[in-house]
């Protein structure tokens, strides 16, 4: 256990406790130097110690050695407009190295230390932009918390250690961050993983894409008339439009059903004028683009107000029937605006793909045509534009060819390499960074 001790370099000669010093003895042989931090004696009446920056405790004999205060760095000396805090103690700041010498409490905490009965701080670490001042211990002088178990243990060292290299962290340095997949990396494994997981995603996606549009393809070849394509706009104050057709084609609905007893106008068909063609909606399939189950909503209810026998309504849109969510995963773009090469663990989100044509005909036309697309492909369909230049190497992955195509116009445009085209089967990728690296 350590005593509160402070010296002053009046008392001493030598820098005060907590200090980084170089300590150095002369023999008649040969000369030691050693550097680190130096701690105060572990017993009133014994010499002062250094905790060396190859983690040994020395202790330091007056009459042997000779300790100087480290030089500081160019950085370090212009940076050190106060070198003590108010209680005396030598001040640390973001950029010095703390450990394995001295710690906070709190990296105390993370290492499974505490601060020793009645151990006094040696040190102060500088809050960047509060002004404050954390005490720092020697860590030598800490006593270890309680055992972990060994359930405890091993997932404390998984939080620990870099799933994808291996390397272990520091206790003190607390546990990696973890990954969108949950696992936790190094900071150089963090843009790998995130790449590797994302594209994992989008093969998972497309597949899903792919035997979604299938499951309704072969409804609509089993009874087309059981296959609604459907487009229900925004439920404004007023109104809720509303259009479908069967899969092959016959009209079903397609009207603004005026809502509100407020806003009556002959423009908008009355629920009641439009109760037997919403009945011949029941017991279909409805396929979507990404509509909205609150706007349906809207208008089954105000039907059900003004319909008096339409309480035995039943339609619903199934969440898995938006063709436009399933739509984002085949296009796999990120976005919007976001470059190929951009960082996957920061920019991962689907960009939410827009139809050609808000106008109901062309969209349920645009839906019937993108489920045929998700269903017949089952070849080639991830893109690769791989840049020639050989001191270059950016190879990016895209999901379609126009967003391929668009990233080699612009590199070309910035650099002048010529790029290469190829397709490659959807197949989920080992290593996404083998393949891809990030500009
Ligand atoms: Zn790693
Ligand atoms: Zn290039």
């Amino acid at each position: 256990m350590t005593e509160p001790t402070m010296n002053t370099e009046a008392e001493t000669g030598w820098p005060p406790y907590g200090s980084r010093v170089v300590a150095t003895k002369r023999d008649t042989t040969r000369t030691v130097r050693k550097t680190g931090v130096l701690l105060p004696p572990a017993k009133p009446s014994g010499p002062a110690r250094l905790h060396t920056d190859t983690d040994r405790l020395l202790r330091l004999p007056r009459s042997g050695w000779m300790v100087a205060p480290e030089t500081p760095t160019v950085e370090q000396r212009r940076s050190r407009a106060r070198t003590l805090c108010p209680q005396g103690r030598p001040v640390y700041r973001w950029n010095d190295e703390l450990a394995p010498q001295l710690a906070t409490s709190s990296m105390l905490r993370r290492a499974r230390r505490r601060p020793a009965e009645g151990q006094e701080p040696i040190a102060s670490y500088l809050i960047t932009g509060k002004k404050d001042y954390a005490p720092l211990y020697a860590v030598a002088d800490t006593v270890p918390l309680p055992a972990l178990s060994p359930a405890r243990a091993a997932a404390w060292d998984r939080a620990r250690t870099c799933a994808r290299c291996g390397t272990r962290r520091r206790d003190f340095d607390g546990p990696y961050a973890a990954g969108r997949d949950g696992a936790r990396y190094c900071g150089d494994c963090q843009e790998p993983a995130a790449e590797r997981w994302w594209h994992a995603e989008r093969d998972a996606g497309r597949a899903a894409a792919g035997a979604w549009a299938r499951g309704v393809l072969d409804a609509a070849a089993a009874d087309p008339s059981q296959v609604a394509l459907a487009a229900i706009g925004y439920a404004t104050l007023a109104y809720v439009p509303i259009t479908a057709t069967t899969w092959d084609g016959q009209p079903l609905i397609s009207a603004k059903v005026g809502t509100s007893p407020d806003y009556p106008s002959e423009r908008y068909a009355r629920p009641a004028d439009v109760i037997e063609q919403l009945r011949a909606l029941q017991g279909r399939r409805l396929i979507v683009w990404r509509d909205e189950p609150r706007n349906l909503e809207r208008l089954l209810e105000a039907v059900r107000r003004e319909v008096p026998d339409a309480g035995d309504l039943a339609l619903a849109l199934a969440e898995g029937d938006q063709a436009g969510r399933h739509w984002d995963e085949w296009i796999a773009a990120r976005g919007p605006g976001v470059q190929l090469t951009h960082p996957f663990r920061l920019q991962w989100w689907l960009h939410q793909q827009h139809p050609p044509s808000w106008d109901p005909p062309e969209l349920l036309g645009h839906v019937q045509h993108v489920v045929c697309e998700m269903a017949s492909i089952t070849g080639p369909y991830w893109w690769r534009a791989t840049c020639l230049d050989p001191g270059c190497g950016l190879a990016p992955r895209a999901g379609t060819s126009r967003a391929a195509k668009d990233w080699a116009d612009q590199h070309h445009a910035d650099t002048g390499h010529q790029v290469l085209h190829t397709t490659e089967p959807s197949t989920p990728t080992r290593d996404a960074d083998e393949t891809t690296r990030s500009s």
